[in-house]
């Protein structure tokens, strides 16, 4: 059963109440969640599920692209029943991380492509580093240490992000709004637009800063060549 995705309306929202729709083992499925599940190039939220009898460490979290049923894989089985009322609370360091390591990927794929005509093939936030893969038959690391610092510049600009909901078809009437072809938004009628004014507007079910001062320091860790035009790069933020 389809879950109710409540992380896509408040990326700052750390506690929520929830109906628990089954249990198998220490796999847990609510009608409703906080907790990102590992999708859209994004880690999954890590924190706690319980009742008044139990309380289980949410270890990692799962989606079915088909279903969109989110899974929530807690420390141990039992305790929880299908049909109880449970409070749920995200880990928010973690979570956090996550949202100024993703929106930094936003900046630097627009300026990669704006800069130096490199589109984004993929990419990976987990919470300490992002990576990302760019189509770019140039080997040197300038190219890098420029995007870099043109997203440094950005965030002190201390841009304010619109998110919003657009129709589906009229979304996708916007140029580039689907950035990475495989991953094409999911059969919805309302697409949640996320725009970095002056910087990039995509599709995108993503946690998200508010404001790109958030950020902070961007620091460029190391690239890597992956063939004979795939450059991937690390970088983290402070
Ligand atoms: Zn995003």
């Amino acid at each position: 059963m389809e879950t109710k995705q409540l992380y896509l309306y408040d990326s700052y929202r750390r506690e929520f109440e929830a109906k628990i729709e089954q249990t198998n083992g220490n796999v847990v499925a609510l009608d409703q969640t906080l907790f990102h599940p590992l999708t859209g190039g994004v880690s999954f939220d890590t924190g706690f599920i319980e009742d008044d009898g139990a309380k289980r460490a949410v270890l990692r979290v799962e989606i079915n692209r088909e279903t969109k049923e989110i899974t929530h894989i807690v420390d141990a089985p039992g305790g929880l029943r299908a049909g109880d009322k449970v409070r749920g609370s995200i880990t928010w360091d973690r979570r956090y991380r996550l949202m100024r390591l993703h929106t930094t990927a936003h900046l630097i794929a627009a300026i990669m492509y704006r800069f130096h005509d490199a589109r984004i093939t993929g990419g990976q936030v987990d919470p300490d580093q992002a990576k990302m893969d760019f189509n770019l038959p140039r080997t040197d690391r300038e190219v890098f240490e420029d995007a870099v610092a043109k997203a440094n510049l950005e965030v002190q600009k201390k841009t304010k992000l619109k998110i919003y909901f657009l129709n589906r078809d009229e979304a996708l009437k916007i140029p580039g709004v689907v950035k990475l072809a495989e991953r094409m938004p999911p059969d919805v009628k309302d697409l949640r637009i996320v725009e970095i004014p002056g910087i990039d507007l995509q599709a995108d079910g993503g946690p998200h800063v508010n404001n790109t001062e958030e950020i902070g320091l961007i620091s460029l860790l190391k690239i890597e060549n992956k063939g004979k035009t795939q450059r991937r790069l690390y970088f983290t933020v402070n």
